[in-house]
């Protein structure tokens, strides 16, 4: 096991090394999986271009995304190794604000990387995780990978699931569906992002906490005005403004 890293408070990217070292340690500790490592390296890369920064096509889609869940019957907030390393206490927060479930649905799946997922958010005050050992399961069809598997009780009757860090093919499954799928994704181009009903185009570092205080802003809006907020988001529009806002920000640095 290596030694954690100590990172100097005045290093120029501080705080992004710090993020780093939480997934390896995460990794060591079996909650992430190697290819979780090579996944935050793809977001890590999208980031950059963004500034690092919340934009505001991002905090339109917060915004949408918060008035999504305060209207939905049954939310659930789908976790990986990755959303679990980074945002522990964030996703329950989020869970128990927007009352919604928490289901651990992992690609690389195995019943001790799902315990330590489990563990991991228990730790910071979650009560009920679904997805792990489920004898409840049902197969989401036209999905070939482990991630076909979803909790009777969760994403199977869900008709909104949050899927942070998610891969393409299980964003359209779950649309195909019926579910509106909300993904936070720092890629503007992945096919999750395509696909999804509101995509927050940000780091989940980020993202989350401005979520949750969006949930919490919008919690006495009448629920026809939720509706509308949810309903005149425009995703590939939205998705348009983030490309926008990186050709533009590389072009201004380009001089
Ligand atoms: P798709 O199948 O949707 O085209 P993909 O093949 O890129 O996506 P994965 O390999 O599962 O799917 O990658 C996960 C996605 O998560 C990547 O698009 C990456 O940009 C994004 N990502 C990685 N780290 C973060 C993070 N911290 N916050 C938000 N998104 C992230």
């Amino acid at each position: 096991m290596n030694m954690p890293l100590k990172i100097p408070e005045n290093h120029p990217r501080a705080d992004s090394l710090r993020i780093r070292e939480r997934l390896v340690e995460a990794f060591e500790q079996g909650a992430v999986a190697r290819a979780g490592l090579i996944a935050h390296g793809r977001g890590e890369a999208f980031d950059y271009l963004l500034g690092e920064q919340t934009n505001q096509p991002a905090k339109e889609a917060i915004r949408a995304a918060a008035a999504l869940l305060l209207t939905a019957k049954k939310p659930v907030i789908s976790v990986n190794g990755n959303f679990v390393a980074l945002t522990p206490k964030e996703i329950v927060s989020l869970s128990k604000s927007a009352k919604a479930e928490i289901e651990v649905n992992i690609f690389y799946r195995t019943l001790e990387r799902e315990k330590i997922i489990k563990s991991l958010l228990e730790r910071v005050g979650a009560t009920r995780v679904l997805g792990v050992d489920e004898v409840n399961s049902t197969c989401i069809p036209e999905l070939g990978s482990e991630r076909r598997r979803v909790s009777s009780d969760g994403i199977f009757l869900a008709d909104v699931v949050l899927v942070p860090l998610e891969d393409g093919d299980r964003t359209e499954a779950l649309i195909m569906m019926g579910k509106k799928v909300i993904a936070i994704d720092l890629n503007p181009l992945s096919r999750t992002s395509t696909k999804a009903t509101i995509t927050i185009v940000d780091n989940v570092v980020r993202a989350m906490p401005k979520l949750i205080s969006e949930v919490e802003t919008l919690r006495s809006t009448e629920v026809t005005d939720l509706t509308v907020i949810a309903e005149q988001f425009n995703n590939k529009a939205n998705l348009n403004k983030s490309l926008t806002y990186i050709v533009e920000r590389l072009m201004e640095l380009a001089g």
